[in-house]
């Protein structure tokens, strides 16, 4: 039972991905008071210029891509209510298979435990009772994602964190609902998503923690709406708030084992340090 403030630490791989994963529990946990820290791991350069320019396409300009996410990353902590940013700006390595993965000194080329280390230092000033990253495939494959998620498990062992450690999931009830919405907006969907690709999510009995963050999903619209610059971030915002908030309402987590004795079954993530 801690008696001074509560802290969650968020991992995350570029500016954005805290709005769509996270945004929900950022914003509600700094609204009860917590304090609540992102680490945003890349510069996000390899995003969307504006007009939806690729990288590599004419006028995409990465230094400019970089800064200008930067600064929707600060409009989205404000939004959420983020109580600390800390970007370690590394460069964006892109979607995997890009030749962007292997720039040196990109996030993907950094050796793990050099980032983990930086990060460490962070584990080591904010003191974290709850950390919050990607699963090992960082969620879908990303490398940027894959490498958030190394660094923090290596920061935790670094660090010898007693923090209660959970990875982004989504049921799959709500990857077929999304499924079904798309189609629904008229998107060419398969019916069964390919059997060679690993299926996103995990079965909705394998997640471990549900958390209700109904009551903030129009904050989260609002963060992810200071990223609409970036393609992927339409889907969501095309829903509109009231749908979104229906689908969005609840934000799911897989609990690591960390020995702290809850339910296995959570509604909260801080259950068990209050
Ligand atoms: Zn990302």
């Amino acid at each position: 039972m801690s008696n001074g403030q509560l802290t969650l630490l968020a991992v995350h791989a570029h500016p954005d991905d805290e709005a769509t994963g996270t945004g929900g529990v950022l914003a509600r946990y700094a609204a009860e008071g917590v304090r609540t820290v992102l680490v945003t791991c890349t510069d996000g350069r390899c995003g969307d210029a504006p007009g939806g320019v690729k990288p590599g396409e004419p006028g995409h300009d990465p230094e400019a891509v970089a800064a200008s996410r930067l600064a929707e990353l600060a409009a989205s902590c404000a939004i959420l209510g983020v109580t600390d940013l800390e970007v370690l700006g590394y460069p964006d390595s892109g979607m995997a298979g890009w030749s962007t993965n292997d720039v040196p000194g990109s996030f993907w080329t950094t050796p793990v435990v050099d980032a983990a280390a930086r990060l460490a230092e962070l584990m080591n000033h904010y003191r974290p009772d709850v950390v919050v990253t990607y699963d090992p495939n960082g969620f879908y494959g990303h490398p940027d994602h894959i490498q958030a998620h190394r660094i923090t498990m290596s920061a935790l062992e670094q660090t010898g964190s007693a923090a209660k450690v959970y990875w982004t999931t989504i049921p799959h009830s709500t990857m077929r609902k999304f499924g079904e919405m798309a189609r629904e907006a008229g998107m060419e969907m398969p019916d069964e998503p390919p059997s060679d690709v690993p299926e996103i999510g995990l079965p909705d009995d394998q997640i471990t923690t549900w958390v209700d963050v109904t009551a903030f999903a129009d904050r989260k619209f609002a963060a992810l709406g200071a990223h609409a610059s970036q393609e992927e971030t339409m889907p969501f915002l095309s829903m509109g708030v009231e749908r979104f908030a229906e689908v969005m309402g609840v934000e799911t987590f897989v609990r690591v084992d960390d020995g702290v004795d809850t339910a296995v079954r959570e509604t909260d993530l801080f259950a068990g340090l209050r």
